[in-house]
């Protein structure tokens, strides 16, 4: 399928979990859940702009530690979201070291996080060079579901159960554009970056009106209207929806809250820790089964269905598992 974004998960499915999805044309990455982290690459995980955290127990918290070390100094800000008690989770995290000379970087890192309540978003602040003292601490309200909403994409969450608050998330790419190089060369347009200036109005939702200035060879350039260029090189064709759901309990109103959050995703990460026989065990410790996520995912009409996060017990019928799920999917 076309899309800008490329989804993975961070470790095999009997690791810690987490789903980072790239961007194909940017040097930016959204990442879910921060399990163990030492299968990526610093390079990666400096593309991180977005994180978001099902909940704080620590096979999905215990990554903080190693992305702030790498990014540490970088200059960036990082968004982080979580569900009830993340800013005090995060705040504790940053308590556990010492920063007497974190003031010394000009701009060496700043985390905005934001803490998921059923009616509003509680957001703070914590700078590096306040030596990671909250600041600037405001609510928003949160309206129907979403957490980001930037020009080509949503980020969505939904509160779900796990004896405590865990969210799950569905990223949205809204459309997807693609440049007709075939048009490109019958038209004797350039290539070149002006076709990134050209997506970003779309994104964006400039008027047709538009003037864009196209390079057209030596000291010569015109200047053409979005309308038009729309017309004659764009092909837009829907986005792509990738939904992450991990450590949550199989009962109808989580289920309802599930299937309307990741509704005819393309694909649908979701947790799968215990064999189809392994009810009662879900139920006591607010887990699904496999056999639970493959009828999750059919009723909600995703293409893929992707399962992970299995119990450490069931190292070797992990085909198992993906069977069991595969099958309750596909059943007519
Ligand atoms: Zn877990
Ligand atoms: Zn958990």
């Amino acid at each position: 399928m076309n899309s800008d974004f490329s989804p993975k998960l961070i470790n095999n499915p009997l690791g810690d979990p987490g789903m980072m999805v790239e961007f194909l044309r940017e040097q930016r990455a959204l990442q879910f859940d921060l399990g163990d982290l030492s299968s990526i690459a610093n390079g990666e995980l400096l593309k991180i702009s977005h994180v978001f955290i099902s909940h704080t127990h620590i096979d999905h918290f215990i990554g903080f530690d190693h992305l702030l070390r790498v990014i540490f100094g970088r200059g960036k800000t990082i968004h982080l979201y979580g569900p009830e008690n993340f800013i005090t989770n995060v705040a504790g995290k940053l308590a556990g070291f010492t920063w007497n000379l974190a003031d010394r970087y000009s701009e060496s890192v700043t985390m905005e996080v934001t803490e998921v309540h059923a009616d509003r978003l509680i957001k703070a602040k914590f700078k590096a060079i306040d030596r990671f003292r909250k600041s600037d601490e405001r609510e928003e309200p949160f309206i129907d579901g979403v957490l980001v909403d930037e020009g080509g994409f949503t980020v969505r969450a939904a509160i779900l159960e796990h004896r405590i608050p865990c969210l799950g998330f569905a990223l949205n790419e809204k459309y997807h554009f693609n440049i007709r190089k075939d048009r490109l060369e019958e038209m004797g347009y350039p290539p070149g970056s002006w076709l990134n200036e050209l997506k970003k109005c779309i994104y964006e939702g400039k008027p047709d009106e538009y003037l864009l200035q196209i390079p057209a060879g030596k000291n010569r350039s015109q200047q053409k209207s979005l309308g038009h260029l729309k017309k004659e090189l764009v092909l837009i064709s829907p986005g792509q929806k990738i939904s992450y759901v991990v450590d949550t309990v199989y009962n109808e109103a989580n289920k309802t809250r599930i299937v309307d959050l990741v509704r005819e995703s393309d694909i649908f990460f979701c947790e799968s820790p215990f064999l189809a026989e392994e009810e009662a065990r879900g139920l006591e410790r607010h887990h699904l089964t496999s056999r639970q996520a493959g009828i999750i995912a059919r009723e909600a009409g995703v293409k893929k269905l992707n399962v992970f996060h299995f119990s450490g017990r069931h190292t070797f019928r992990t085909e198992q598992l993906v069977q069991e799920a595969e099958e309750a999917f596909r059943k007519k």
